[in-house]
């Protein structure tokens, strides 16, 4: 094929050289051939569709189910200088209809449609007109109700290949299994597809599974890990929201900054949080399964889950989050056995058959995969229909590849003698990143994220979309002083130069002539501190829920836990008078250890909180005439 590649990937995106497999994709898409791609998050898979639809001079229609994506990759094509649009519910009406009128003309190379916009008769007509090159299938597992992420509104992409029989369709994924691979091509009628899989092995992640006998040794765990990694970008997953709010207060106690992110949180919040995280202001997010979507952070050193995934598919999504800059990354599982009662508490209920069997069939996989004393990289190549010629990864914890901070007792005091094998990827760890980021002045790299700040917020945008970490290091190694100079960074391309070009020389001189980052000021008071600060203001539990951007049963639970351990003493306005009496006779009778069983020995009305607080007291009281009698 005679078209230079290289030249739009230098010119537009700035990069030097294609990743595995992106070149042969981006030929076969041009070639005009159906084509399956499998290749793990972080493998660069838009490039492989954008580049195409750029040099084509036709329309690629791409369909993607995540909202947040689709708006974050057109704002940052147009970045680029490459025009794109997107049509989905969250556009507004006006706004529609133009872009719909310019999609007819070609004025677009791209154009992200959500499925279900694809699924109304009048988009399938509009379609028709429109010059398009072919069609790009966003996280196309989802089309499949064996995969983890099965979505009802892709099965309409069924009747793509009927409705526009000579476009091309190109499939992409991050996460397939064999069957999932399988009904891919099936589902979307793929002809004579060309295949591209990626090897799901990760080697620059170290899995690391542990099961906590409880939450304490979890917490304990959890601290450990985070002060491993202190300085390093930190996603935290919690199986619930009330569990995202008491891991950040928690940590705030032990000194840890860190934001919560989840789906109930009101957008501005979401997207204040989630951008302070970007921009490296906080270090350690703690969120959701919700958080993670589009993610576009390349720089990501750990992976931390609190509670056991339902499926290995979307614990690998997970973790993989870490580690998309190549350079070493934990990804720690620490889970306790409750959570594998409640997953299948939660697959008894559900109602069809074959769901729940295909759900039974995932629960199985991933208790495997945290119980079995198999390497855990070899389970996940096994899983994804690989089989590794090798036996052991020396990555996982059951190839001896623990840290200190997973092994070492709290209360050891000696330094333990940990095996030579773990000790070489510990050394090996350190110096890795060390040797990859050689070159990078770390004051300099904080003084260009906070420049990068500052234009973001400016332009009202993420500040991944202003420019990629790996951008800024190699702007930190290249330091350029010319226009010119700018163009051999990686990640910056004519329109990047063009646009920031010239502040970013600036900032690079002001740095020359002394200028530094002004240090990050992390509000430093404690959680339980403000707690009883605004409760000695006389604020009730409703009013500081609402302050602190809290549940309200986690401040309950936080005030409880202060009356427990005497820091607080209990008042009797908390709970109506006759109440707190009827818990007592409860706790007298039943003891204070469930909640569960007390709970059931009282009347409905008297709520988990109540309960809560006086069992505190209840056990506060017991643990001082305890500490008399010994
Ligand atoms: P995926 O969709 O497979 O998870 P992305 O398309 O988001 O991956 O790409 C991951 C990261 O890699 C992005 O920051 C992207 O800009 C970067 N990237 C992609 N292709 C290249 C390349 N050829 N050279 C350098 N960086 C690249
Ligand atoms: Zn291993």
């Amino acid at each position: 094929m005679a078209i230079d590649l290289h030249e739009p990937l230098r010119r537009y995106w700035g990069y030097d050289d294609f990743r595995p497999l992106q070149e042969r994709i981006i030929k076969s898409i041009l070639g005009g051939f159906d084509t399956c791609v499998v290749m793990p998050t972080g493998g660069g898979k838009s490039l492989c569709y954008q580049l195409p639809a750029l040099i084509s001079n036709r329309t690629a229609i791409v369909i993607s189910p995540l909202i947040a994506l689709m708006q974050d990759q057109a704002a940052q094509l147009k970045e680029m200088g490459i025009s794109a649009a997107v049509l989905n519910s969250s556009v507004a009406w006006q706004d529609q209809s133009s872009v719909m009128s310019k999609a007819a003309q070609g004025a677009y190379r791209l154009l992200y449609l959500s499925p279900e916009r694809l699924a109304k008769p009048e988009t399938i007509a509009w379609l028709h007109r429109v010059p398009i090159g072919f069609f790009a299938i966003d996280e196309a597992h989802c089309i499949s109700e064996w995969g983890h992420e099965f979505r009802p509104e892709y099965r309409q992409l069924s009747n793509l290949r009927a409705g526009f029989p000579d476009k091309p369709i190109a499939a992409f994924t991050a996460s397939a299994t064999r069957r999932v691979r399988q009904d891919i091509l099936t589902q979307l009628q793929l002809h004579e597809p060309h295949k591209y899989i990626q090897s799901f092995h990760r080697s620059n992640l170290r899995y690391l599974v542990k099961q906590c006998e409880n939450g304490r040794e979890q917490s304990r765990l959890l601290v450990a890990a985070l002060r491993a990694h202190a300085g390093d970008n930190v996603i935290v997953y919690a199986p619930t929201i009330a569990r995202v709010e008491e891991t950040v207060d928690f940590l705030a106690e032990k000194g840890i900054a860190a934001i919560p992110y989840h789906a109930k949180m009101d957008t501005r919040a979401r997207q204040r949080n989630q951008e302070r995280w970007m921009s490296d202001e906080v270090r350690v997010l703690v969120g959701t399964i919700a958080f993670g979507l589009g993610i576009n952070k390349a720089a990501v050193r750990a992976v931390i889950h609190l509670s056991l995934p339902k499926s290995l598919e979307q614990y690998y999504q997970e973790a993989g989050r870490s580690g998309r800059d190549g350079l070493p990354s934990d990804c720690a599982l620490l889970w306790q056995k409750k959570d594998a009662g409640l997953l299948a508490h939660f697959i008894d209920a559900i109602v069809d058959r074959e769901e729940q069997q295909r759900a039974w069939d995932r629960y199985r996989v991933i208790r495997r995969f945290a119980e079995s004393g198999a390497c855990r990289h070899r389970q996940i190549c096994l899983h994804f229909g690989e089989t590794p010629k090798w036996e052991r990864c020396d990555m996982c914890d059951i190839c001896d590849a623990s840290p200190a901070w997973l092994t070492d007792k709290a209360d050891a005091t000696l330094a333990v003698e940990r095996p030579a094998r773990v000790r070489k990827w510990a050394d090996a760890g350190r110096r890795q990143p060390a040797e990859i980021s050689a070159g990078v002045d770390p004051d300099l790299l904080e003084y260009l994220r906070e420049w990068r700040r500052g234009v973001a917020q400016r332009d009202n945008i993420p500040a991944f979309m202003v420019m990629h970490d790996a951008t800024l290091e190699d702007l930190c190694r290249k330091l350029p002083r010319t226009q010119a100079d700018l163009l051999r960074v990686s990640g910056i391309g004519e329109r990047k130069a063009a646009s920031h070009g010239a502040a970013i020389l600036f900032a690079l001189e002001s740095y020359r002539s002394g200028s530094r980052a002004t240090a990050r000021e992390e509000s430093k008071v404690s959680p339980a501190e403000e707690t009883m600060r605004l409760l000695s203001e006389g604020r009730t539990f409703e009013e500081i829920a609402q302050i602190r951007e809290r549940r309200l049963n986690v401040v309950i639970d936080l005030v409880a836990e202060l009356v427990e351990r005497g820091r607080l003493a209990f008042n009797e306005k908390w709970i109506p008078p006759g109440r707190r009496m009827q818990i007592e006779d409860a706790i007298n009778r039943v003891g204070s250890q469930r909640m569960k069983t007390i709970k059931d020995a009282l009347p409905p009305e008297i709520t988990y909180g109540e309960i809560r607080l006086v069992a505190a007291q209840a056990r506060h009281g017991s643990a001082a005439v305890d500490r008399e009698s010994q």
